[in-house]
């Protein structure tokens, strides 16, 4: 046995200026915000620019704490990620939103899909089909109008994301790639992945009017979703030239500040009060 301890001191800094504290601190926090049910679904709505109607809505978390107030998903995923809470949260989303549209549905509200981002633990997981099922089966949301949103990075394990895709797919939901034109993604790889729809990263979008590059770029990936068949959505609209471009560029689905800000679900009552019903 080793004599530990006798004389043996560490000087900690003040715990309250220690970036691993706060980061402590903060798992904390989140570990406990499930259980008191500090998350809140926001839904930003998507248009079909051609029609000029709701064409669905994106599913964007937000986390209300009390002392820490509201706190943006760029703040806690990261960090739900590193430590696999990213898997429950996620789960409280997808089933949090699904139930809304459910409620939307039936209220009255065009029926349109509701997309939802997954992470790349959730991605995954192991259990991830038999989840999105069971949450499919508990809310009645049919599957077509469920959309679930990856990363170019989540599928570097090509055949395993095929694999993973493959059973999605078959549960009958729709599978888009998000943040399209970030990642490293060859023609390659799009022709084999199962998927019907790219996001075209508002980096992108937002530089379409100041930078010629960006929009041929823009152009291109538009075209290049149509050949592939394809659906596109451009996100980050934020100005009414940006929806232009698009629009002559025969982008069919837009999203962006420009169109609306990510609403609660009061919010997205009051907006589209005239088809809904109390
Ligand atoms: P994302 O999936 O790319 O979502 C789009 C982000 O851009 C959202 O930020 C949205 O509020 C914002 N946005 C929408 N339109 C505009 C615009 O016109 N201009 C600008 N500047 N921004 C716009 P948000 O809600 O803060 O989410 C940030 C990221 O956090 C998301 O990026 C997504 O990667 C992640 N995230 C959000 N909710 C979830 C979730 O439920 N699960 C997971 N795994 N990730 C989530
Ligand atoms: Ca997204
Ligand atoms: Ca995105
Ligand atoms: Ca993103």
């Amino acid at each position: 046995v080793k004599d530990q301890g006798k004389n043996n001191f560490a000087i900690y800094a003040p715990l309250t200026s220690d970036p691993s504290y706060e980061k402590l601190a903060l798992e904390n926090d989140l570990r406990k915000a499930l259980q008191k049910g500090e998350f809140i679904v926001h839904y930003q709505p998507k248009i079909n620019i051609v029609e000029g109607t709701l064409s669905g809505f994106e599913a964007l978390v937000r986390w209300k704490n009390s002392t820490r107030g509201l706190v943006s998903p760029g703040t806690f995923i990261p960090v739900a990620e590193e430590t696999g809470l990213i898997v429950p949260i996620g789960a409280f989303v997808m089933k949090e939103a699904a139930r809304q549209m459910v409620a939307w549905r039936q209220a009255g509200l065009p029926e349109v899909p509701i997309a939802v981002n997954l992470s790349t633990r959730q991605f995954l997981q192991s259990n991830l089909v038999q989840s999105v099922e069971s949450i499919l089966k508990e809310t009645g949301l049919p599957p077509h109008l469920l959309e679930l949103e990856i990363t170019e990075s989540m599928t570097i394990d090509l055949e395993r994301s095929i694999e993973i895709l493959a059973k999605l797919k078959k549960l009958g939901v729709k599978i888009s790639i998000d943040d399209f034109g970030t990642g490293y993604s060859s023609l390659h790889y799009l022709q084999q992945l199962p998927i019907d729809r790219l996001k075209i990263d508002q980096s992108f979008v937002q530089n379409i009017t100041v930078n010629e590059n960006h929009a041929i770029l823009v152009a291109t990936i538009i075209n290049m979703a149509k050949n592939l068949q394809l659906s596109v959505t451009a996100e980050g609209v934020e100005t009414e030239k940006q929806a232009t471009y698009l629009q002559k560029q025969k982008c069919e689905e837009v999203q962006g500040y420009f169109f609306s800000r990510p609403l609660s679900a009061e919010e997205i009552e009051g907006k589209y009060r005239e088809l809904i019903e109390d």
